[in-house]
C-alpha cells in the first residue's frame, strides 16, 4: 500500500467509519476476496460502515475518486457478485445488523441490511409470525444480500420470493444520496416502481442499507411425503399433477439419480439406487388442510408411477425425509473438489426434457452433473463437479455451462432463478434477454451510476 493518493483516501475513510473499520492487511484482503464460488480477487481495502450516513459518505469519496466499490453481505453468493475483480473497496454491511422494528399492526418488520436473515425470521417466529423466504443459506446470508439477489428458497413455491415481501428500502446511490423507496402503504403506483428496480440489482445500482418486509402468520400444521419414481418422466408428470390437483404444496423438491447416489454414498440412508427421481413434498395449512393436501399429493404420485411413497407422521420423521435433500450439497465435495452450482429455471412441463438434456451434456463433456432443486417452480440446480487445478477439465466446464444455458433458454427457461448474474452468467445475458432488454438495463445502470463505481463488471461487461 504505497500509492500516496490511496493512502490519503484511506485516511479520509478512517475519518468516516473509524480507524478500526478500514482494513488493509494481507489477511483481511484475502478474507474478503471470496464468495461461495470457486473464484477470487482481492480488494485494495475493506471498509465496514456502521450507519447509512457512513455508507453515504464512503460512496461520496469513492465516486469523487472513481474507486470501484463492491457492496457485500456475507459473501455466500453463487454468481461471483461480491468479488472485487477490479480491486477497489469491498464494503461489507455486516456491522449494520440490527432489527429496528416489528410493527405488529401492519405486520411489517424493518432491519438494517446486514442482519442475518434467519436472525430476523427467528425474532419474528418468537413473536408468533412467519417470514417465508428461506434460501438454504438463511443462517449465514444477509437480508441485504437476499434483496440484492432476490433470493428464493423451498417455501417460495407457495409463499413467494424475497421481492414479494419487501415493501420498502432505504438505499444509497452511487453519488452518496440517500433514498427511501416504497413504504408501509402496500398499494402504491405513484411513479415508476423503483423499489423493485433495486431488488435483484446485485449491488450495481445502489447500496441497500435498510429493508422493510411484510410477514404473515405461520400455518398451523405441516405434512411431508417422499415419493420414489423409477422413471424421471413420471416424476415430471407428477410435479404438474400435484400442482394441478389443488394440493397447493408449500414445497416440492426434486433429487435426480445422481443426487440420490451422491447422498446415499455419503450417508447410507437406504435411498433407492434404482430410482431415477425422488420428490419431496410438504403441505401446510390448518391440520385438516395439511392432511387432505398431502393425501391428494400422494394419490397423484401413486397414479403417476411412484413405486414407493412415505408420509411422515411426526416432525422427526419429516426432518428425516428432508435430511437427504439438505445433504446433497455437502455430499458433492466427496466426488470432486470443486462445484459450479447453476440455478436455471424452466417451465415445469419442460423439467423432464431439461434433465435429459443435462444428462446428455454431462456425458458429452465427461463431467459429473448432479441435479436437484425446487421442482415446483421449475428452478433446477445442476451442479457441475470438477477439479479446477486441471485446466483442460475447466475448459470442458466452461463449454458445459454454455450448453446448459442454451438448453434452458431453448426449452423456454432462463439463466437464473435466484442466484443472479454476477460475473459467471454475464456472457449469456443477451442470449437470455435479447439485445433490446440488455440495452435498456445498461441505460439504467448509466443513469444511476454514470461513473461506473458500483460493483463494476457485474451483470454487464
Ligand atoms: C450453501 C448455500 C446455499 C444457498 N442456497 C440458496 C438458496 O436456497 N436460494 C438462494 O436464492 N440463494 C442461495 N444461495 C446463494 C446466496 O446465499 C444468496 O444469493 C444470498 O442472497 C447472498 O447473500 P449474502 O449476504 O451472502 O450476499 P453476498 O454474497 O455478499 O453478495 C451477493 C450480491 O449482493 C450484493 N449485495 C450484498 N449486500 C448488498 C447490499 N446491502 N446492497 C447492495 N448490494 C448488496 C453484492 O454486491 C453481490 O452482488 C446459497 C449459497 C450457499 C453457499
Amino acid at each position: 500500500m504505497t500509492d500516496p493518493k490511496l493512502e490519503a483516501v484511506i485516511d479520509e475513510l478512517k475519518g468516516i467509519v473509524g480507524e478500526d473499520y478500514v482494513l488493509t492487511s494481507d489477511v483481511d484482503l484475502v478474507a474478503y476476496s471470496y464468495d461461495a464460488t470457486f473464484t477470487s480477487a482481492q480488494p485494495n481495502l475493506v471498509v465496514l460502515p456502521g450507519s447509512t450516513e457512513e455508507v453515504a459518505a464512503v460512496l461520496k469519496v469513492a465516486n469523487r475518486e472513481r474507486i470501484p466499490i463492491v457492496p457485500r453481505g456475507m459473501g455466500t453468493g453463487l454468481a461471483a457478485g461480491s468479488i472485487p475483480f477490479g480491486g477497489g473497496i469491498a464494503m461489507p454491511l455486516t456491522r449494520m445488523d440490527r432489527l429496528l422494528e416489528i410493527d405488529r399492526d401492519n405486520m411489517m418488520a424493518t432491519a438494517q441490511a446486514g442482519i442475518i436473515t434467519s436472525d430476523m425470521a427467528d425474532a419474528l417466529a418468537r413473536e408468533g409470525y412467519f417470514y417465508p423466504p428461506d434460501p438454504s443459506s438463511d443462517h449465514y446470508s444477509t437480508l441485504g444480500g437476499n434483496v440484492a439477489c432476490n433470493a428464493g428458497g423451498a417455501h417460495c413455491l407457495k409463499y413467494g420470493i424475497t421481492g414479494h415481501y419487501v415493501v420498502a428500502l432505504e438505499a444509497v446511490l452511487a453519488d452518496g444520496r440517500i433514498v427511501r423507496l416504497g413504504g408501509k402503504a402496500t398499494k402504491n403506483v405513484t411513479g415508476y416502481d423503483l423499489l423493485h428496480l433495486l431488488i435483484g440489482s446485485e449491488g450495481t445500482l445502489a447500496v441497500i442499507t435498510e429493508v422493510t418486509v411484510r410477514f404473515i402468520t405461520p400455518p398451523e400444521a405441516e405434512r411431508t411425503a417422499e415419493a420414489v419414481f423409477p422413471k424421471m418422466e413420471d416424476a415430471g408428470r407428477a410435479i404438474n399433477g400435484v400442482l394441478a390437483s389443488g394440493a397447493n404444496p408449500a414445497m416440492l423438491e426434486i433429487m435426480d439419480e445422481t443426487a440420490i447416489r451422491s447422498v446415499e454414498d455419503y450417508l447410507h440412508l437406504g435411498l433407492p439406487l434404482d430410482a431415477e427421481a425422488i420428490l419431496i413434498i410438504q403441505t401446510d395449512g390448518n391440520e385438516e388442510e395439511a392432511v387432505r393436501s398431502i393425501e391428494l399429493a400422494v394419490q397423484v404420485c401413486r397414479d403417476m408411477g411412484a413405486s414407493q411413497v412415505r408420509v411422515a407422521s411426526t416432525p422427526e420423521e419429516s426432518a428425516e425425509l428432508w435430511h437427504a435433500r439438505h445433504s446433497i450439497s455437502g455430499s458433492l465435495g466427496r466426488i470432486r473438489p470443486n462445484k459450479l452450482g447453476e440455478d436455471i429455471t424452466v417451465p415445469r412441463s419442460a423439467i423432464p426434457e431439461m434433465i435429459a438434456r443435462i444428462k446428455e451434456i454431462s456425458a458429452r463433456h465427461g463431467l459429473p452433473i448432479v441435479i436437484f432443486g425446487h421442482a415446483g417452480d421449475g428452478n433446477l440446480h445442476p451442479n457441475i463437479l470438477f477439479d479446477k487445478r486441471d485446466p483442460e477439465e475447466y475448459e470442458r466446464v466452461e463449454l458445459a455451462v454454455g450448453d446448459l444455458f442454451r438448453a434452458a433458454v431453448e426449452v423456454g427457461g432462463s439463466l437464473s432463478g435466484e442466484h443472479g448474474v454476477g460475473v459467471l452468467k454475464r456472457p449469456y445475458l443477451e442470449m437470455a434477454l435479447g439485445p433490446v432488454a440488455v440495452e435498456m438495463q445498461k441505460r439504467i445502470k448509466r443513469a444511476l451510476d454514470p461513473n461506473n463505481i458500483l460493483n463494476p463488471g457485474k451483470i454487464f461487461e
